[in-house]
């Protein structure tokens, strides 16, 4: 029974921006602003008036269109409390449990810290979809600028206790280059060696690899498979904390 509509379009280099909009109320909301004229392009498109802005976190390809869009369209701005300072334009500070209204539509406001300190996501649990921003990715994750592994491994866990058919959408498109490094942690597991395959004829075809889903993820995403032995057996950590497994398995990927 899904009421929520996504329309999801491409910004800058790599990022993905997405408009949400309750059909009953047309309250639409711009999940961070990567690229004014690309979201503006988006609602002229769509038809849709811009209500909100949904922050993940305070990047520039994340937040930097808010001024200009709240400028033009008075639109009130929600993002991270942890990064009150540091979101232009904000007008309310969220964290975990919150529960945020597109109209009648509601989210829940989920803290995931490690990418950046404040980061959130938003779960719209009815419609089950994530957005996520820089936390998960097709077949990865964020990189660890503010936050530690410890941190990331706890929001991650997070994201994974949301349903498997959840429908994620991260903000950029960087699977082909996830699916090299996690096919060389974890070459053996036959679900990814599929997706690798089904990722590079999407590309080749100049299609999206985004959204995914948290079972997808799952099955096939190394940063969400310390657990694997496979994995484990990669890294040589056989009988690590998982977090541990996450850690190395990140700081490989830095250097991948
Ligand atoms: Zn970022
Ligand atoms: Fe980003």
């Amino acid at each position: 029974m899904a009421k929520l509509e996504i329309h999801q379009f491409e910004a800058l280099n790599d990022n993905y921006g997405f408009l949400a909009h309750d059909p009953e109320t047309g309250a639409t909301a711009a999940i961070d602003t990567p690229e004014v004229a690309a979201i503006e392009k988006a609602l002229a498109q769509k038809g849709w008036k811009l209500t909100h802005i949904f922050n993940t976190h305070h990047h520039a390809d994340h937040a930097g269109g808010n001024l200009a869009l709240k400028e033009k369209y008075g639109c009130t701005i929600v993002g991270p409390k942890g990064e009150e300072k540091l979101i232009p334009g904000l007008d309310r500070a969220v964290g975990q449990d919150d529960v945020v209204a597109l109209g009648n539509i509601k989210a829940r406001v989920i803290d995931v810290p490690g990418h950046t300190r404040g980061h959130i996501a938003y779960s719209f649990a009815e419609d089950h979809v994530a957005f996520v921003g820089d936390t998960l990715f097709a077949l990865g994750c964020g990189r660890l600028f503010e936050g530690t592994p410890q941190q990331m491994w706890t929001s991650l866990g997070k994201l994974m206790a949301l349903p498997d058919d959840t429908t994620v959408y991260c903000a950029h498109e960087y699977t082909q280059a996830n699916a090299r490094f996690a096919l060389s942690v974890e070459p053996q597991n036959a679900a990814l060696v599929a997706r690798s395959k089904e990722i590079d004829e999407k590309r080749t075809r100049g299609e999206w690899t985004v959204p995914t889903t948290i079972g997808l993820e799952k099955a096939t995403n190394p940063f969400l498979r310390a657990a694997s032995p496979d994995l484990r057996a990669t890294v040589g950590l056989v009988s690590a904390a998982d977090v541990d497994v996450f850690a190395e398995t990140r700081a490989r990927k830095d250097n991948f």
